[in-house]
């Protein structure tokens, strides 16, 4: 491939959402990343759109009303979506007691309240909406495809960059999407990782999403993919621990299925851990640095796939004005 104007630090949903936008505007963009799409936290994502464990939320708001619109685009697609992985499927959250509507509500479709025949035992109050689900390992091979289509490259790194220096050597712009990794690459002490741990099952009849938030346990959820059923969740904070716990794992069985009684017939499939790259607010930020950008995107928590088409059009539009800017093109 030619020069590349831009260059992505980073495989994970940002990043190649980031190359995606990038390219269909005409920019000659690669993508170095150290894991491969299939290897990084975003892969682990369970993943519905849900603004969780992020901030900030005037920031966040149109980010992830921005993708539920992209996500919302892909899954009526009938050519696309089950390609692609993305579904619209209801979602019911459920409360011990009655809450103020979530400022997320005007976001979202066939939003409402939902009436006490739908609410599991032991709940009071519970939204209902239609929420996209995203089944990760489809998804990000169809991300890839698309760029490969586009012309952008993934450059495999042998192990994680210790700076910017190498992309900026090549490229007058280097996005960062490096989730947790800013923390060494760019020495973000504010980065932290909040651990996860989900099951999956064979999906049966099962369409219809579950969750509870704000549970005595932590949050819960049932999450009806393509294919099968991802269950959660833990939100361990500051715990890097890679392992599974089946004590976790057990524990979670056991609030999904009081959620979701249908579960107990679909056959386990496996479970899998991932970090969550939290920060106390996403940085979305640019940088000018010897006559070159930097644009910042990482940090999006639990998240990141929520929000992942709304930041890379900020990305987007940031790095096209700059550029506009300085050689009128
Ligand atoms: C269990 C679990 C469930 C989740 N569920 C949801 C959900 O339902 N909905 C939702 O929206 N979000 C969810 N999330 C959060 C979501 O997974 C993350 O917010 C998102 O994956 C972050 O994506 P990212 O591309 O920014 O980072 P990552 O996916 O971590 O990608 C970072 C990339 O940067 C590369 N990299 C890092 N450092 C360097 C370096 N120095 N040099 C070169 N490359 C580098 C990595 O190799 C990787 O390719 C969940 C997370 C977990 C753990």
């Amino acid at each position: 491939m030619s020069t590349p104007e831009i260059i992505i630090i980073g495989g994970g949903v940002s990043g190649l959402s980031c190359a995606s936008e990038l390219a269909t505007a005409g920019r000659r963009v690669q993508v170095w990343t150290a894991a491969p799409p299939h290897q990084t936290t975003s892969a682990v994502a369970a993943a519905f759109w849900y603004p969780y464990r992020v901030d900030p939320i005037e920031r966040v708001g149109p980010w992830a009303a921005a993708s539920y619109e992209r996500f919302a685009t892909i899954a009526g697609n009938l050519a696309l979506g089950p390609t692609a992985g993305v579904y619209m499927r209801e979602a019911l959250e459920v409360f011990v007691e009655r809450v103020p509507d979530p400022p997320w509500s005007r976001y979202v479709d066939m939003f409402r309240h939902a009436v006490p025949e739908e609410l599991p035992a032991g709940y009071e109050h519970g939204l209902v909406f239609e929420s996209p689900v995203i089944d990760m390992p489809r998804y990000l091979p169809w991300l890839v495809a698309g760029l490969e289509r586009l012309g952008v490259e993934i450059v495999p790194q042998a192990r994680p960059l210790d700076s910017l220096a190498p992309a900026l050597e090549r490229a007058q712009v280097v996005v960062n999407t490096t989730g947790l990794g800013a923390r060494e690459l760019v020495g973000d002490s504010r980065l932290y990782a909040v651990r996860g741990q989900t099951l999956r099952r064979e999906r049966g009849e099962l369409s219809r999403v579950i969750i509870d938030e704000h549970g005595p346990h932590g949050i819960s959820y049932v999450i009806p993919r393509g294919d099968d059923v991802v269950l959660g969740g833990v939100a361990d904070e500051r715990d890097e621990d890679l392992e599974l716990r089946p004590e976790q794992s057990a524990a979670i069985f056991e609030r999904c299925a009081r959620l979701e009684p249908g579960l107990v017939d679909n056959k386990p499939l496996g479970a899998s851990v991932g970090l969550r790259p939290c920060r106390d607010e996403v940085r979305l930020e640019q940088e000018e640095r010897d006559g070159q950008l930097i644009v910042h995107d990482y940090g999006h928590g639990g998240a990141g796939v929520t929000l992942s088409w709304g930041c890379a059009e900020e990305v987007r539009d940031r790095v096209q004005s700059w550029l506009q800017a300085r050689r009128g093109g």
